[in-house]
């Protein structure tokens, strides 16, 4: 048996996680709120459990929570989306990338991948035989720069990954990235794969370039997203994708074999909670303030801030306060000082070290006080 992985070991977030629950770390890596969702979600989940939904669900997912995610898309974004043919309930947001690239990544496909890049992406296109093609955002901003995109296209190229708001560095894509981006993949006759999981967490004003904003480029991809990440509830694993009914169409006979369908009272839970908009137009607002009290609590540490445009992560530079390379610096800091947080190299197939880690601060007001009471101590 050869593993299909040979180079993959344990996910940066397990063991962060796990090295701050030894250490009783107060536990800023893995993003994950520390504060629980909402009662009221809560209770339309077991009313819809009380009222017998509790067989499987449709395989794409229940008609309601995909009419109403319709809904949304359309007032947010003025799309019409097909909820019948082009929208499917995935368990999670990570799941839903991984289909997408089963879905149309043939052995020897090359995939755009901009790193630093969420941990899941490039053993996503191994297994499936695709060959990763790795275009370094430029530091400190975490900007693309297209000409260097232009230059890595060859005749094997099947697909750009994009993600906005950005895990781990929490930059945006702007219209001028969209617009380079349509130019390429319109031309080269490309897939978009588009992580959009941090969909609402967006600050200062700034408008979410969602591409299902954009028919044409909408035509050839496949976005994703999550209603953990935006709803507190990640432990529920629920998401969803959403791309034109013959990508859609290929997307479900993957999916059908892979899970067949998700958690029916669930749906029917965020499928009413969703009826109100407010859920989900309040949480720019929510997460911001909760940025501007961590980096107002930070201040008075030696971390210096990166810019943080959208996504509940905070990245930090450490230069004034230590030279070691990244991966020891958030051990240590996990052991010594009881915070813990993620390695930026962690991002990176080449464990590039910009001595830059990242803090999750999707947490209550008391525990981000005291997470900076101790790295103060620094
Ligand atoms: N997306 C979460 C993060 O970036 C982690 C999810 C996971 O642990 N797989 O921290």
């Amino acid at each position: 048996f050869m593993s299909k992985l040979p180079n993959v070991g344990t996910t940066i977030f397990s063991v962060m996680s796990a090295l701050a629950a030894q250490h009783k770390a107060i536990n800023l890596s893995q993003g994950f709120p520390d504060f629980d969702c909402d009662e009221q979600l809560k209770r339309m989940v077991t009313e819809a459990m009380e009222e017998g939904y509790n067989q499987y669900a449709p395989m794409p997912g229940i008609m309601p929570l995909r009419e109403v995610i319709a809904s949304k898309i359309y007032s947010l974004y003025q799309q019409q989306v097909n909820p019948d043919t082009e929208i499917t309930i995935t368990p999670g947001g990570t799941y839903a990338i991984f289909t997408a690239i089963a879905t149309c990544i043939n052995p020897g496909d090359e995939v755009i991948i901009f790193e630093p890049a969420y941990d899941s992406y490039i053993p996503n296109v191994l297994v499936n035989g695709g060959v990763p093609v790795l275009i370094p955002l430029s530091f400190p901003d975490y900007t693309i720069d297209w000409s260097l995109v232009r230059s890595k296209i060859t005749d094997r190229t099947k697909m750009i990954m994009i993600n906005t708001p950005h895990n781990p560095t929490a930059s945006i894509l702007t219209a001028a990235d969209i617009e380079a981006l349509q130019d390429i993949v319109t031309a080269h006759n490309l897939l978009v794969l588009s992580d959009e999981v941090y969909e609402h967490l967006i600050f200062d004003g700034a408008q979410h370039l969602s591409i299902l904003r954009y028919p044409e480029l909408l035509q050839r991809s496949f976005v994703t997203f999550s209603f953990g990440k935006v709803f507190h509830n990640t432990g529920w694993k629920m998401g969803y994708c959403v791309a034109p009914a013959h990508l859609m169409a290929e997307y479900r006979k993957v999916h059908q074999y892979l899970c067949f369908s998700v958690s029916t009272p669930m749906q029917y839970g965020l499928s009413r909670y969703l009826q109100t908009p407010e859920h989900y137009l309040s949480l720019p607002a929510f997460y911001q303030q909760k940025r501007d009290y961590f980096l107002e609590l930070m201040r008075d540490t030696r971390f210096t801030p990166l810019s943080s445009k959208g996504s509940y992560f905070q990245l930090m530079q450490y230069d004034r306060i230590s030279d070691e390379g990244d991966k020891d610096f958030a051990t240590r800091i996990t052991k010594e000082f009881g915070v813990a947080c993620i390695p930026v190299s962690a991002f990176y197939e080449s464990a590039k070290d910009d001595h830059v880690v990242r803090f999750c601060f999707a947490k209550k007001r008391e525990t981000l006080e005291q997470a900076a009471e101790r790295l103060r101590k620094m």
